[in-house]
C-alpha cells in the first residue's frame, strides 16, 4: 500500500512522486493579563486545604493526558497539487480536512 495525499487521497507513489510534508504545531500559551491598578482588591490567599486539594488534583492527573493538552504536533501529507493549494490558503476550509497524524 502506497502513502496517500490527506486531502485528496491521491496516491503518492514512491520514486515517482513527491510527497510534501505538513507539521502543525499547537502548544498553550497562558499570557499574563494587565498589571493591577490602583486600588486593585486582591483575592485571598489559599488556605493550606486548597492548596493540598490542588496538589492532590495534579497528583491525579496522568503526564501523557497533561503533555498532550500542553502541545501536539499534526502531521499531513500532501501530493504535489495539493501542496501549492495549501501553500496558497493554508487555512481554508473548503477542501475536506486532512487525516492528520499525532506525534
Ligand atoms: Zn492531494
Amino acid at each position: 500500500m502506497f502513502p496517500s495525499c490527506d486531502l485528496c487521497r491521491a496516491e503518492i507513489l514512491p520514486g515517482r512522486d513527491i510527497r510534501y510534508e505538513v507539521s502543525i504545531r499547537v502548544r498553550a500559551h497562558c499570557d499574563p493579563g494587565p498589571p493591577p491598578g490602583p486600588g486593585t482588591e486582591f483575592a485571598e490567599p489559599a488556605s493550606p486545604e486548597e492548596i493540598q486539594g490542588a496538589l492532590d488534583l495534579i497528583g491525579s492527573l496522568d503526564v501523557g493526558e497533561i503533555l498532550e493538552r500542553l502541545q501536539r504536533t499534526l502531521r499531513v501529507s500532501l501530493c504535489a497539487a495539493c501542496h501549492g493549494a495549501y501553500l496558497q490558503a493554508p487555512h481554508s476550509g473548503s477542501r475536506a480536512r486532512p487525516a492528520a497524524r499525532l506525534d
